[in-house]
Parts: structure tokens; sequence; C-alpha cells
């Protein structure tokens, strides 16, 4: 089963350090999640850990999203640019949001690279477009999460997730929870 969105997403985190971005790559892939994208491929140290810490999240809370490692991003780059899907790189240097997303919009199926340490001088050539949400220094979990919101005009929020075993029943205070019986 997959998830039917409008865009069909997918992210690519690149250079995960084990140690070092156990906690960051976690969150970009918990936002791509939560904010409608439908897989987080990652390169760099393979994290069996991380894979598992990504899959019990779907396991409890739904949906189809998927985690995946790639030994080679520059080969995985370019099997889905003949794939068709349109490649944007989030960078500060890049071009700003507000110039470019109604255009990306128009894109069915759309990677989004995200970095950690320095991005390869290649990952700017191969890029369909370098795109900066403010010209200025801060995180990819931000940066990630205010694509897909200007990508999917806010609806993720919506999003209801198939198969989750633990919903939340919003309150305005306290924590509320549906979970399904065995
Ligand atoms: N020093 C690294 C470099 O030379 O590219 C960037 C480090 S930054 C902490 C990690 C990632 O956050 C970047 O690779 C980029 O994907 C994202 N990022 C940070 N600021 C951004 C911005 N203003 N716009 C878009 N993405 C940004």
């Amino acid at each position: 089963m997959e998830d039917k969105e409008k865009n069909e997403i997918v992210v690519l985190r690149l250079s995960h350090r084990k140690n070092r971005d156990k906690r960051v790559t976690t969150h970009v892939a918990l936002v791509a999640r939560a904010f409608s994208a439908k897989k987080c491929f990652y390169a760099g140290d393979k994290d069996e850990e991380l894979e598992k810490r990504i899959k019990k999240v779907v396991e409890k809370w739904g949906g189809y999203f998927r985690i995946e490692y790639s030994k080679n991003w520059k080969a995985l780059l370019k099997e889905l640019k003949n794939e068709d899907y349109f490649i944007v790189h989030l960078t500060m240097y890049g071009i700003p949001i507000q110039n470019l997303i109604e255009k990306i919009k128009n894109k069915e199926k759309i990677v989004v690279i995200v970095g950690s340490e320095k991005v390869p001088r290649e990952v700017y050539d191969l890029a369909d477009c370098n795109l900066a949400i403010t010209n200025q220094p801060h995180s990819e979990i931000a940066a990630l999460a205010i694509f897909l919101d200007r990508i999917f005009d806010s609806t993720e929020l919506y999003k209801e997730f198939e198969n989750a075993k633990i919903r939340i029943i919003p309150s305005k205070r306290g924590k509320k929870v549906w979970q399904k019986s065995d």
C-alpha cells in the first residue's frame, strides 16, 4: 500500500555519521514522515538502529513511510532522475523558496536532498534546483519541514495515517490517546 499525495516526495539525507548525527537524522526522517514524504533514503554510515527506530514509529503511528540506506547516492540520484524525479537540494546558498515554489509544485515526483557536514560540489551540479529556505544558516530539519509544508500547501497537516495502533485525540490540556485493542 502507498500513501496518495498530490506530489510524490522522497528525501535523501547525505553523509549520515552514526554517532554524531543520530538525533538529527532521526528527526529528518520523522519530519519527512509526519509531513507526508513517502520515503527517506540516507547515505553515509549504515545505521541499523536508526532504521529500527523509524520502522517502530511507522508500525505504531501508521502510514507507509519507508527508510532505506543508499550506499551510492550518486547512482541513486541518477536512477531517480531516470524515473523523472525533479532534484531539489536544500542549501542556504540557493535561490529563495518563495521565487520557485510555484514551479516546483508542478513536479509530480521530487527528491529533496539535505546535507549534514560539507555537501560535495557535485550535489549542487546534479540538482535541478538549489533552493534556500532563507539565505541564512540553520538546520536541515527546519528547512525540510518548511519545504514540505510549502509543497503541500499545508494539506499535510490534515493527513490521517492508515493502520495506526495509536492516535492522539487533540485536547486543550493533558494527553488523550486512542489505542487499537488487540
Ligand atoms: N556546512 C554545510 C555546507 O557547507 O553545505 C551545511 C551544514 S547545515 C547544518 C546542514 C544542512 O542543512 C544543509 O546541507 C542544508 O541541507 C540544510 N540547510 C541549512 N540552512 C539552510 C537554508 N537556509 N536553506 C536550506 N537548507 C538549509
